[in-house]
C-alpha cells in the first residue's frame, strides 16, 4: 500500500470513483455485456482483416477520422460536418458533458438507464437530476421530464433504453425540443435491433438541439474496436472536434470501421437473426415459473425472478453461462439482463435456467 494521501491531492469531484467493473467471469457463454455474439459473415471479416493489414502504424491517425465521417454521413444522409467519432460512444458521452456540462449546469436522466451518463456528469462537475421511470412498466412521466429539462442544460435519453429495452416516444423528444432550451441527446446504441424507422437521425437537419449517439459496438459486433459517433448540428460537432483527445480514434479502428460501415448491408441478416432469436427467447422465458419480462427493442431482455442474484450465480458457477446482475440496482430488484446470443447460446441459457428454477 502506498503512503501517499491521494485523497488530498485528487480533485474533490473525482474522489471515490472506482475503476469500471464489467462483472466479468470467464464462462463458456457470455450473455452479460450486450455484445453481438454472432460470427461476422466471412466476407465482412475478410474486408476488416484486409483493411487492418494494409494500414501502416508509423503515422499518426487523421485526428477527425474524415474518411470514416464521410462513410457514416453518406449512410445517414447527412454531411461530414454533422458527424463526430470517438473511442466508443463512451468517449463521445464524456466529451459532451465536458463541453456542455460543468459547474452550475445540470444533466437530466431517466433511470434505470445507462449509469455512465451520471458518472461522466459527476466527473465533469455537472449536477444530475433523475426523473425515475415508473416502477412497474418503466414508462417515463413526460410532464415531470419536461419540467426537469426546463431547468436543465442537457437531457440524455436512451432508445432503446439499457437495461429496460423500450424505445423513447418521439412525441416526448418533440416536446423537450419545443418546450425547453436544453440539448437533447438520444442514445441509439441499440437502435439497429428496433423496428425500421425508429431512429431520430432524420430529425437532425430540423432540430439543432437534438443529438443522436450511435456505436459500432452492438449491431456491428465491434465492441473491442472502440468506435462510436454523434450525429448533430455542425456547431455542436465543431465544439467536440476542438476539445477531443486528438488521436483517440487510432488508425486500426478507423480503417476497420470504414470497412465495416461499407459492408453494413451484409450485417442485416445477422441483426435480423438476433431480433428473431430475441422473440423466441422472450416466449420461452415467459413460460418459466415466476419469471417476468418486459418487451425489448434491443439485443437484450430484462427479466425479473425470485432470488435473481442466486440464480445468476448458479448460471455462472454450475452452467458456465454469464448474464448481468441488476438485482442490487435501485428500481431493478431481482432483475437480470440477458443478452440475446446465438440460437445455441440461448438454448443453453434456457435449459440451465429451467434446471435451476425447477
Ligand atoms: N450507450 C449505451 C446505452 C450503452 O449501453 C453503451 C454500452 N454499454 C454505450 C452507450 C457505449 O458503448 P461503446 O462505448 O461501446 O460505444
Amino acid at each position: 500500500m502506498s503512503n501517499l494521501n491521494v485523497e488530498a491531492l485528487v480533485r474533490p469531484e473525482l474522489a471515490g470513483f472506482e475503476p469500471y467493473d464489467p462483472a466479468f467471469t470467464p464462462c463458456d457463454i457470455n450473455l452479460s455485456a450486450n455484445e453481438n455474439t454472432h460470427e461476422l459473415p466471412p466476407s465482412v471479416r475478410a474486408a476488416l482483416d484486409e483493411a487492418l493489414l494494409r494500414t501502416p502504424l508509423n503515422r499518426y491517425p487523421d485526428p477527425l477520422a474524415n474518411e470514416l465521417r464521410d462513410e457514416l454521413a453518406a449512410w445517414h444522409g447527412v454531411e461530414r460536418g454533422n458527424i463526430m467519432v470517438g473511442n466508443g460512444g463512451d468517449e463521445v458521452l464524456f466529451n459532451l458533458l465536458f463541453s456542455f456540462g460543468g459547474s452550475g449546469r445540470t444533466l437530466v436522466v431517466t433511470p434505470p438507464c445507462f449509469e455512465e451518463y451520471k458518472n461522466f456528469a459527476k466527473m465533469c462537475s455537472t449536477d444530475v437530476v433523475e426523473v425515475w421511470r415508473d416502477a412497474k412498466d418503466f414508462s417515463i412521466n413526460a410532464d415531470a421530464l419536461v419540467a426537469a429539462a426546463a431547468q436543465a442544460h442537457i437531457v440524455m435519453l436512451t432508445s432503446p433504453n439499457n437495461p429496460t429495452g423500450d424505445l423513447v416516444d418521439p412525441a416526448l423528444v418533440r416536446r423537450l425540443l419545443a418546450e425547453t432550451n436544453a440539448l437533447v441527446l438520444v442514445d441509439e446504441a441499440y437502435i439497429e435491433f428496433a423496428d425500421a424507422g425508429a431512429s431520430l437521425i432524420p430529425w437532425i437537419a430540423e432540430q439543432p438541439r437534438l443529438m443522436v449517439l450511435r456505436t459500432l459496438s452492438k449491431a456491428f459486433a465491434l465492441a473491442g474496436l472502440r468506435c462510436g459517433y454523434l450525429v448533430a448540428d455542425p456547431a455542436i460537432v465543431d465544439v467536440l472536434a476542438a476539445i477531443r483527445q486528438i488521436y483517440s480514434e487510432d488508425v486500426l479502428a478507423q480503417a476497420a470501421a470504414v470497412a465495416a460501415v461499407r459492408a453494413r448491408e451484409e450485417l442485416v441478416p445477422v441483426v435480423a437473426d438476433i431480433v428473431a432469436e430475441r422473440e423466441v427467447l422472450a416466449s420461452a422465458l415467459r413460460e418459466l415459473q415466476g419469471v417476468k419480462l418486459w418487451p425489448s427493442s434491443a439485443n437484450f431482455l430484462l427479466v425479473r425472478m425470485p432470488h435473481a442474484a442466486q440464480v445468476r450465480a448458479r448460471l455462472r458457477d454450475e452452467h458456465s453461462v454469464l448474464v448481468r446482475d441488476f438485482s442490487y440496482a435501485k428500481g431493478l430488484s431481482d432483475c437480470l439482463r440477458i443478452t440475446v446470443g446465438t440460437h445455441e447460446e440461448n438454448q443453453r441459457l434456457l435449459s440451465a435456467l429451467g434446471a435451476i428454477l425447477e
